[in-house]
This record gives structure tokens, C-alpha cells and sequence, in this order.
């Protein structure tokens, strides 16, 4: 049995404290904030709920695997609610495109832009499942500390045409431009521009239609505390409030995690939850770092920050889909303000989130809540978000007021909203990004920062920033991947 500390309590941490315990380790989760969820948290504002962070739940089976990890069944707790349509897109143009389960139903739709565009989207699908076969069945799960596996599975990258961006791969097989819009904007549900992020991403599609869309119902929230519930049942120990300003060293063992209260404690393992370039600049700061990670520190692309708006509707809006992606009018050149300019433009495209459609807990009777999504630069663009924050949300309240929520800003009721500056703030992200570092290809498998640290043999990495990168099911697998490490 070792000692194992667990540093930051979002999804990755959570996964790996299950999994480590499940081997029989002593695991303690240590989190800076008062709840376990980083990007998971759940605000309240008079009756309106918010989930504040990942909504869109797909590959259900890892949440099974962690309760059954621990000899328990995920069904005496949790309901998971499939989802149709799983995303609606409103495009520029007025017109829309119900994304769902139901093939055919998808296919008249495609038929309906643009008959030529059926034949390439089936073509497209099954070189997405093949991704999916090599980028989620054999890597998102396997460890890649070493540069031989990288070696390993280069040429297969390669064959998969790696290198092409997922814009370029959905474009290939599509000619409609709201079409090449709907099945390209995935990357940016984990942190990437469509026009940068490698078509190996482009596994998410084949992932949504393997497992579906869910949402769970009580909201993300729910699925957090029965996590936690689980966790201390299990003997887990969880400490809130407790923020890690450093590690100890001695030649390349870490001997102590200090904390800001001035504690300090020794452990066999530890294990990061906390963003690597985190580790890195602050918890290692008077300590070497490997050459590995001082590249990643010193050169990262980082993701987009996000801007996201959260209401209550006095008016429930009963044809707003549970997820809608509402599309502005520019699409390339957007994201190159928002990721190489960091530029904060005059247009905005929009993620929206209506649990009420699914689950009414969230709202008073016959009422809505709601977030607003917009991707927007992260801290690099130095705005000035305490300044802006008001007009954008006024921005973004008006444009759906003028197009798919009539009277949405008399009817909206406590708006309130977190930018960059909050990311940075509460869960401690480099430049207040919203999903660590990009998945571009030269940041992806090796390339990131690896599970198990180069330098410091009892220190391995979970979340967002690592193999296999963000979103919930990756910083799920980056946890199988650090136990198939520890557990050869
Ligand atoms: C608004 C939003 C919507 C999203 N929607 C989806 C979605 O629908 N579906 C999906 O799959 N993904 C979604 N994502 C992405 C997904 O939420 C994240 O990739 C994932 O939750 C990140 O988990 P993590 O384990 O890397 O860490 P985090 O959630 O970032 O948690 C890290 C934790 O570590 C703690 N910590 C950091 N430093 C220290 C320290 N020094 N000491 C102690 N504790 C520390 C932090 O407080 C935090 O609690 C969304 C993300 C955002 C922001």
C-alpha cells in the first residue's frame, strides 16, 4: 500500500484517486477550492441552477467503470438521459440542422442542404470511425512517455492523415459550407481551432455516434457528489480548501507537498490534477524541471479562454434544443482573431446550454436557465475583462433576442458571467484558458506533457494539460493511463 496524494479534485483527479484506491493505495485528494468538480462546479442564483462547466456527456461506460472499479453500480446513483437531438445548429443564414442519434432523420436533413453531400458524409463517417479505432481504442488509453511509442505509432498517424487539419478532413468529404461548419467545430469543445487541431480529433464524431450524447440528470453537479459519495465510501480523503503552493525535492524523488497554510507532508506518489505548466512555474519553481516540460512552459499554444454568460428566463423558450450551437456570420477568420491575434472581435459564435429542456430542476416551473458559450482570446489578449464584461453580455443576450430567443433580455433574470480572468482565478489555468494547452499535433501524445514526470519518477500527471488531453473522457483516460504506468 502507498501513500498517494492526489493534487487538484476536477475529473482527472477524481478518476485517478478511484482507480489508484481501487489498487489498495492510501489515496488523499487535495482540492484549493471548497468542492471537488474544477470546471464542474455548479452555481445558484435565486432558483435558476447552472452547471458551470461540461455538460455534454458522451462515452458513459468510463463513469460505469469507476463505480464498478470500486465493487459498486453506477445505476443505484446516477441516470444518464440520452439526448435528441444531441446538438442543434443555428447557422448565419436562419437556416438549422438538427444533429441526433436518428441516422436517417440526419441524412434527409444533409440531403436537404446538399443532396452531393450525403454520399461524403457516409465516406466521412467511416474514416472517422477508423480514427476513432487508433486514436481512441489503442492511444487515448496508452501510455506516451516514451519517444519509441511515438515511433510506434507515427506511421499510423501519418496513414490517418494526422497532419491535415480537422477543417481540411471535413472539407474533403463536404461541400456545403453550414455542413463543413457542423462537423468541423468539435475541436472546440476541447480547447482547439478547427483549422489547426490535428483530423485525428475528428474521433469525436465517430465517439458521438458509437456511445450517443447524454446528459445526467441533476446535472453535472450530481454526478460530482455521487463521485465524491462514492470516493469516501471508499475510503478516499478529501480535503477542500487546501491549495498545494509546492513541491520538495531531493535529486529526483519529490519528497513533500507543501501547502500555502504552511503544512507540508511526505507521500510515495503524487499524482497532478493541477495544470502541468502550473507544476512546472510555481510548484517547482525553486526546483529543475525536465527539458521536456521547460519546452512546454517556455513555447506552449494555449487554448482559447471562454466567455460564458449564465441566465435564468422568466419564459421558457420550449423550441431551444438542449444544446444549440448558434453559428455567427464568420467562421475561419474568427478563430484566427480569437487563437492567433487574440483578438476580441465584434462577432461571436455561441455554445448554448437549456437543461431545462431535459431536466426542469434547473428552473422554476415553466421558466429557463441557461449559459452562453463564446469562445473568446485567452489572457494573452490582454482585454480588459472587467471592463468589457458588461457590454459582451449585453452583446450576446441581443443577438439572441434578435434571432432564436424573442424577448430574452426582458426575460432574462440574474445574469451574471465568468471570463478568463475567473478561469485563471479559480482553477489556476496559464493565461485563464479554458481547456489547458491545444490539441494541435505538435501538443498531442508525446509531444505533451507526459503522465509520468521525466525528471521526478513519483510525480505523474492527470487532466487536461497531459496525454491524452482535454474534454471529460479524455481526462478520464489520462487517469487509466497513469495507473497502467504505476501497474505495468
Ligand atoms: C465551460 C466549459 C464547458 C465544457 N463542456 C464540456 C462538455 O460538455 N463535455 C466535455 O467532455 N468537456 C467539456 N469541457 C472540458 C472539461 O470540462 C475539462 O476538460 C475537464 O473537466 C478538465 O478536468 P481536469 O481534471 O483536467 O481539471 P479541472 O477541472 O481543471 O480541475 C483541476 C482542479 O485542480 C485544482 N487545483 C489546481 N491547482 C491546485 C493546487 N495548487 N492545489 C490544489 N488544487 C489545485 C483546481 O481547483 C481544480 O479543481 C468544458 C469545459 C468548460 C470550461
Amino acid at each position: 500500500m502507498r501513500k498517494i496524494a492526489i493534487i487538484g479534485g476536477g475529473f482527472g483527479g477524481i478518476a485517478a484517486a478511484i482507480r489508484l484506491r481501487a489498487r489498495g493505495n492510501q489515496v488523499t485528494i487535495y482540492e484549493r477550492l471548497n468542492k471537488l468538480g474544477g470546471r464542474a462546479q455548479v452555481f445558484q442564483r435565486k432558483d435558476y441552477i447552472h452547471d458551470a462547466g461540461p455538460t455534454v456527456i458522451t462515452a458513459p461506460n468510463l463513469f460505469y467503470e469507476l463505480f464498478s472499479l470500486l465493487g459498486e453500480d453506477l445505476e443505484n446513483f446516477l441516470e444518464f438521459k440520452p439526448l435528441d437531438p444531441w446538438y442543434r445548429f443555428h447557422f448565419n443564414d436562419q437556416t438549422e440542422f438538427d444533429y441526433g442519434p436518428n441516422r436517417e432523420k440526419m441524412l434527409d436533413q444533409i440531403k436537404k442542404i446538399s443532396p452531393e453531400d450525403v454520399k461524403g458524409y457516409l465516406k466521412m463517417l467511416k474514416e472517422s470511425e477508423a480514427i476513432f479505432k487508433l486514436g481512441y481504442e489503442k492511444l487515448a488509453g496508452h501510455p506516451f512517455n516514451s519517444i519509441l511509442t511515438m515511433i510506434r505509432y507515427a506511421p499510423a498517424i501519418l496513414r490517418m492523415r494526422g497532419y491535415e487539419s480537422v477543417y481540411s478532413f471535413v472539407s474533403r468529404h463536404l461541400k456545403h459550407p453550414n455542413l463543413r461548419q457542423a462537423f468541423s467545430i468539435q475541436p472546440l469543445l476541447v480547447g482547439g481551432n478547427p483549422f489547426k487541431t490535428s483530423s485525428i480529433y475528428s474521433l469525436i464524431h465517430a465517439l458521438e455516434q458509437k456511445w450517443g450524447i447524454y446528459f445526467c440528470m441533476g446535472g453535472t453537479g450530481k454526478l460530482v457528489s455521487e463521485l465524491e459519495n462514492l470516493m469516501i465510501r471508499n475510503g478516499i480523503k478529501i480535503n477542500y480548501n487546501s491549495d498545494v503552493s509546492s513541491f520538495s525535492t531531493s535529486g529526483k524523488v519529490i519528497t513533500r507537498v507543501n501547502f500555502k497554510n504552511g503544512k507540508s507532508q511526505a507521500f510515495d506518489y503524487i499524482v497532478s490534477n493541477a495544470d502541468p505548466i502550473q507544476v512546472s512555474s510555481e510548484l517547482l519553481k525553486n526546483e529543475k524541471i525536465s527539458f521536456h516540460n521547460s519546452l512546454i512552459k517556455k513555447y506552449a499554444k494555449h487554448s482559447m479562454g471562454l466567455f460564458v454568460l449564465f441566465f435564468g428566463s422568466v419564459k421558457a423558450y420550449k423550441n431551444i434544443a438542449h444544446h444549440t450551437i448558434w453559428m455567427g456570420p464568420r467562421y475561419k477568420e474568427l478563430l484566427k482573431d480569437i487563437f492567433d491575434y487574440h483578438h476580441l472581435a465584434d462577432d461571436f459564435s455561441i455554445y448554448l446550454h437549456r437543461p431545462t429542456r431535459t431536466d426542469p430542476s434547473f428552473a422554476p416551473k415553466n421558466q429557463d436557465s441557461y449559459y452562453a458559450l463564446v469562445p473568446v482570446p485567452n489572457l494573452k489578449g490582454n482585454q480588459n475583462w472587467d471592463e468589457l464584461k458588461e457590454s459582451f453580455s449585453k452583446k450576446i443576450l441581443d443577438e439572441l433576442d434578435k434571432t432564436i430567443m424573442p424577448g430574452i433580455v426582458k426575460n432574462a433574470r440574474e445574469v451574471f458571467s465568468m471570463t478568463p480572468k475567473d478561469f485563471k482565478k479559480d482553477y489556476r489555468t496559464p493565461f485563464g484558458s479554458g481547456f489547458s494547452i491545444a490539441p494541435i499535433l505538435s501538443q498531442s501524445a508525446w509531444f505533451r506533457t507526459h503522465n509520468q514526470d521525466d525528471r521526478y519518477k513519483n510525480l505523474f500527471y492527470v487532466g487536461a494539460g497531459t496525454h491524452p488531453g482535454a474534454g471529460v473522457p479524455g481526462v478520464i483516460n489520462s487517469a487509466k493511463v497513469v495507473e497502467k504506468i504505476i501497474y505495468p
